[in-house]
C-alpha cells in the first residue's frame, strides 16, 4: 500500500503541471507545411471533370488491350473504351480557379494534387532537358464517380491510372480516402504525392518507350510488375528533388514515411491478405509491399531515374 498522500491529486498536479509550466521546447512552432505557401500553382495541367459522371451502369471490359490493363491502373486496372471529350472546368465552390498557391494546396485536396502535378512534371521536364530530352506534359483528369477517357468508362473503382491512349492521368480524389479506409493506410499529402507520382512515373515510362511490351503475364518476377516497380521508383526520384521545384519544401522523413506506408498498403501481398485471405504470388500484377518499399527507396536515395532499373533482380 502506498504511503498517505504518495499519490494524492497534488503530487499527480504537480507532476501534470510541471513540465508545462517550464515550456515544451517547440510548442509555439507553426505546423510544418508540405507546399511552399508562396509558390504559383499552374491550374492548366489538371483538367476538373468532377461533376460529370455520366449515369448509369459503368461498363467494363471492351478493348481488352493488354498492356492498357497492365500498366493503367494502380490497383485494379482499368476499361478501355471511349473518348474523354471535354476541358472545361466547372465552376463552383471547389473550382480548381481558386488553387492560386502553395498555401491553398496545404489546405485542399484538390489544389494539393494540382500542386503536386506542377511539381512533379516540372521535375521530370527538367531532369529530361538536362540529357537533350524533351519531356511532354500530361495533363490529371480529377473526376468523381465516372469519366469517359481515352481508356474508356473508368469509375473510382478503378483506381488512379495512366492512360497511355491519351497520355493522362485519371484520379477520383476520393481514392485518397479509400487508402486510409479500404487499404488502411496511414494518408498525408505525401501518401497522396506519392501515388501522383506512380502514375506520372507510368508517364515517364511512355516518354522513354519502356512500355512497349503487351504482355499480360502474372507473378512476382513478371513484366507487369516490373513496370509497376519501376514506376514506384521513379516517384522516388522525384520525391528526392520534389523541394528543388520551387513548390514544395524538401519532405520530411514523417512524409517519407507516408508515402511509403502507401506503398506498402497497395502492395499485391497486403491487399489479397485483406480481400482473399491468402498470398497468390503468381497473381501478383504490382508487386509485394517490401518490393514497392524497395524501389521507392531505391528511387529516392539515390535520386537518378538510371538507377530505377527493375529488368535484374527485384
Ligand atoms: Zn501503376
Amino acid at each position: 500500500m502506498a504511503p498517505p498522500g504518495y499519490a494524492s491529486p497534488a503530487v499527480r498536479g504537480y507532476r501534470g503541471l510541471a513540465p508545462r509550466n517550464r515550456g515544451w521546447p517547440g510548442a509555439c512552432r507553426t505546423p510544418r507545411v508540405t507546399f511552399r505557401g508562396d509558390s504559383r500553382l499552374d491550374t492548366s495541367q489538371v483538367d476538373d471533370a468532377r461533376g460529370r459522371g455520366i449515369g448509369g451502369p459503368v461498363l467494363i471490359g471492351g478493348g481488352g488491350i493488354g498492356i492498357i490493363i497492365l500498366i493503367a491502373s494502380l490497383l485494379l486496372g482499368v476499361n478501355p473504351l471511349a473518348d474523354y471529350t471535354g476541358t472545361t472546368p466547372i465552376e463552383g465552390p471547389s473550382s480548381l480557379a481558386d488553387c492560386k498557391t502553395g498555401a491553398d494546396a496545404n489546405q485542399r485536396t484538390d489544389c494539393r494534387v494540382v500542386g503536386f502535378v506542377d511539381s512533379i512534371q516540372k521535375f521530370w521536364a527538367d531532369d529530361f532537358a538536362l540529357r537533350g530530352e524533351t519531356y511532354h506534359q500530361a495533363k490529371t483528369v480529377i473526376y468523381t464517380d465516372v469519366v469517359q477517357g481515352g481508356c474508356g468508362t473508368a469509375s473510382g473503382a478503378s483506381g488512379p491510372f495512366y492512360c497511355p491512349e491519351d497520355g493522362r492521368v485519371y484520379l477520383d480524389t476520393s481514392f485518397f480516402d479509400e487508402l486510409r479506409t479500404r487499404f488502411g493506410a496511414q494518408g498525408g499529402p505525401f501518401a497522396e504525392g506519392y501515388v501522383i507520382a506512380h502514375e506520372y512515373g507510368h508517364h515517364v515510362q511512355d516518354e522513354l518507350g519502356l512500355v512497349q511490351t503487351t504482355s499480360t503475364r502474372t507473378g512476382p518476377q513478371s513484366q507487369s510488375v516490373r513496370i509497376e516497380l519501376q514506376a514506384d521508383c521513379l516517384a522516388g526520384v522525384w520525391a528526392r528533388h520534389a523541394a528543388d521545384t520551387g513548390y514544395l519544401n524538401a519532405p520530411s522523413e514523417t512524409e517519407i514515411a507516408q508515402a511509403l506506408d502507401a506503398a506498402a498498403s497497395v502492395g499485391d501481398d497486403r491487399i489479397q491478405r485483406e480481400t482473399q485471405g491468402r498470398v497468390a504470388p503468381e497473381q501478383w500484377t504490382h508487386g509485394s509491399a517490401a518490393q514497392r518499399q524497395k524501389w521507392f527507396t531505391t528511387g529516392y536515395q539515390t535520386g537518378e531515374r538510371d538507377r530505377c532499373d527493375t529488368s535484374g533482380a527485384l
